[in-house]
């Protein structure tokens, strides 16, 4: 019997971990290398919405389906869209059947967690930066952490977000400003310590939308809201001392503090006559605030085949979240790639089949993203998200 290939995957993301996860279901092997120092080095952000044909898809080819369950939140399909009045323009329900809308939220500590447990002990390399990636010789890709261990791999997968280090030998494509930044704060303890927020934003999500911008809020499951300010603004501003920043896919910079307070005020002058409730998210939020620039990629970003490299999630197809796509999309990525490699004993077969799959499916999440991105940001945005809001769920008779 021939060795297992020796699989690496840089990046234990949502798209990586569901990748090592599906490729050890399929009695496969494989090494993931991590920047962060460990599972609770930083803060994983927000909850998502995974989608039945593509997060929950790709939890189910992990075996993972009935697990994910009891940690999931189906009310949190609830969504809420308002004027900067905070009158209610529509309230969506999910259905009574507990089912939600099909798309349940998963805090992303809680996905992480479940991805992890799931894999045999020391899969993860955590406190692991790859430095660098070289073709190798005779298609044996190496990556080079960043305390100078080479390692020699048969496949390399490139899981590593919007700033991936493996893309540049596929591709010289780099992510691209898209015009539109989000400031990120958290109120904590929400129901005891913020009654009015709690109420206005629901179970759910809150998405108030006027004059080119917008406040959206979401519930996690721990007790919090996180808010979201969405401006379009020059690049630079987020940079500006506005708030901490974010690095390239990273936490705030710790040696980057901007005064919250200052923050809140600059951020909140942006919002001077917006109903004081919806002023609330940000003046109440609690810790600094994070700008993030909104990054995309080339709408149909692909590459030709390198021998035994490939990329998957935010590294192969980085956009706006304005679908609500991107970690659902990984997992699918993840799980369809492990399948992929499973399937035939030809690794670049393997690759190939994966990456025929996966191009058309993410081009057109992208341009979906790109015009969701748009439509958000015009001077009647609250009636063109009503229009499609109500469009997407006709067919699926949430309540209204
Ligand atoms: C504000 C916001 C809201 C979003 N909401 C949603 C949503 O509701 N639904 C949805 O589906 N998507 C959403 N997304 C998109 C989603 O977050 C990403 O698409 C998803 O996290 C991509 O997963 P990934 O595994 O490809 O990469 P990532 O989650 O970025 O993971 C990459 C991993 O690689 C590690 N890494 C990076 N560089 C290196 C290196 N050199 N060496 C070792 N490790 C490295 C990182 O530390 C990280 O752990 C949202 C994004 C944003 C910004």
């Amino acid at each position: 019997m021939s060795a297992p290939p020796r699989i690496a995957i840089v990046g234990a993301g949502p798209g990586g971990l569901t990748l090592a996860r599906v490729l050890h279901v399929h009695g496969i092997p494989s090494t993931v290398y991590e920047l962060d120092a460990s599972a609770t080095a930083r803060d994983q952000g927000g909850t998502l919405d995974l989608d039945e044909e593509s997060g929950q898809r790709a939890l189910s080819h992990a075996g993972l389906l009935e697990a994910f369950r009891p940690l999931s939140r189906p009310e949190g399909g609830e969504l809420r869209l308002l004027g900067k009045d905070a009158d209610v323009s529509l309230h969506l329900l999910p259905p009574e059947d507990g089912g939600g809308n099909g798309r349940p939220e998963i805090d992303r500590r809680a996905l992480r967690d479940l991805l992890l447990g799931s894999l045999p002990e020391g899969t993860v390399h955590w406190g692991q930066k790859v430095r660098a990636v070289a073709p190798g010789p005779a298609g044996r890709p190496t990556l080079t952490l960043a305390d100078g261990t080479s390692v020699e791999t048969d496949v390399l997968v490139g899981a590593d977000g919007a700033w991936s280090r493996v893309r540049p030998l596929l591709s010289d494509a780099e992510p691209v400003y898209t015009g539109v930044s989000f400031v990120d704060g958290l109120l904590n303890d929400v129901d005891t310590r913020h009654p009015a927020v709690a109420e206005l934003v629901g179970r759910g999500s809150m998405f108030a939308l006027a004059d080119e911008k917008g406040l959206f809020a979401q519930r996690n499951g721990d007790g919090r809201i996180r808010v979201y300010a969405a401006v379009k603004a020059p690049e630079e501003w987020s940079r500006s001392g506005l708030t901490d920043r974010s690095g390239p896919g990273g936490p705030a910079d710790p040696a980057d503090p901007a005064d919250p307070a200052a923050a809140r005020k600059r951020l909140l002058d942006l919002f001077p006559d917006w109903d004081e409730g919806l002023r609330a998210l940000i003046a109440d939020s609690e810790g600094p605030l994070v700008a993030r620039p909104i990054h995309a990629l080339p709408i149909g970003h692909r590459w030709d085949r390198v021998p035994g490299v490939t990329l998957l999630g935010d590294a192969a197809h980085l956009m706006s979240p304005f679908a609500g796509a991107g970690a659902n999309l990984a997992m699918l990525d993840g799980a369809e790639l492990a399948l992929a490699l499973a399937a035939h004993d030809d690794l670049e077969t393997a690759l190939n089949a994966y990456e025929t799959a996966m191009f058309p499916r993410a081009e057109e999440a992208a341009r979906q993203s790109a015009d969701h991105l748009v439509d958000f940001f015009q001077p009647d945005a609250l009636r063109i998200l009503r229009d499609a809001f109500i469009t997407m769920t006709a067919a699926g008779g949430a309540d209204r």
